[in-house]
């Protein structure tokens, strides 16, 4: 009987999955068992030194930094990045953040910060989709370590600001100073701060929100991507 309501659901609402749209079964979410099976994930939180935290020592002092799986465009896994950021499909967010938060409970990493904070949007881009996606996937990992995550103090005053790889190290700094803003750097005195974001390209963005989180006294930045590009 219950195998039967199941068929039905499936036949009015297919729930397909976002990486090689099969059916999903019932306590599948988003992504079936098959696909997350062979997600190419990184384990960069059991590597010290791994090249994202070598990455990110080039702009500031980072603590600890990782990645929960590589992407390449036309990879399956493109789309299930597609979904979370421009479909609507802020869940993706939450049940991947849970994925990252387990691994890291279970390996007894990022376990011992203070406080989760996923990139923000500006204002005016947050409006039009809705919601953030980052802070969907940090929602996933705070609920799984137990920690508060901070949306207030950590804010976004420039819009659009082009990245390009080619700038040399002097001119990428430049061209990312000042996109966000703290409103209270006293928030973050003494806090061990986990910057959450979706995607890892050059961690420009990541750079920018740490050099504000910087101005704070004695704190620490960790950082956490869902997809290294
Ligand atoms: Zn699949």
């Amino acid at each position: 009987m219950k195998k039967w309501v199941e068929h039905l659901l499936n036949l009015l609402y297919p729930r397909l999955c976002v990486a090689c749209d099969d059916l999903l079964e019932m306590n599948e979410q988003y992504i079936c068992t098959k696909c997350l099976y062979h997600l190419p994930k990184t384990d960069f939180h059991l590597q010290e030194n791994n090249e994202i935290e070598q990455m990110l020592k080039t702009w500031f002092d980072v603590c600890h930094a990782s990645a929960f799986f590589f992407f390449q465009k036309g990879s399956p896994f493109q789309k299930l990045l597609h979904e979370l950021k421009y479909k609507g499909q802020k869940g993706i967010g939450l049940v991947f953040g849970g994925y990252v938060g387990t691994d890291f409970v279970l390996a007894d990493k990022f376990t011992d910060v203070d406080v989760v904070v996923p990139v923000p949007l500006h204002p005016k881009k947050l409006k039009q989709r809705g919601y953030n996606q980052s802070e969907w996937i940090a929602k996933g990992i705070a609920e799984k370590l137990g920690k508060p995550i901070d949306t207030e103090h950590l804010v976004r005053i420039v819009a659009n600001k082009s990245q390009t790889k080619t700038f040399n190290a002097e001119e990428r700094k430049k061209n990312v100073e000042n996109i966000f803003f703290v409103t209270d750097t006293s928030f973050f005195d003494g806090k061990h701060v986990l910057i959450v974001d979706d995607v890892l390209t050059t961690g420009a963005t990541i750079a920018s929100c740490a050099e504000q989180i910087l101005k704070a006294n004695n704190v620490k930045i960790s950082v956490v991507v869902l997809a290294r590009a």
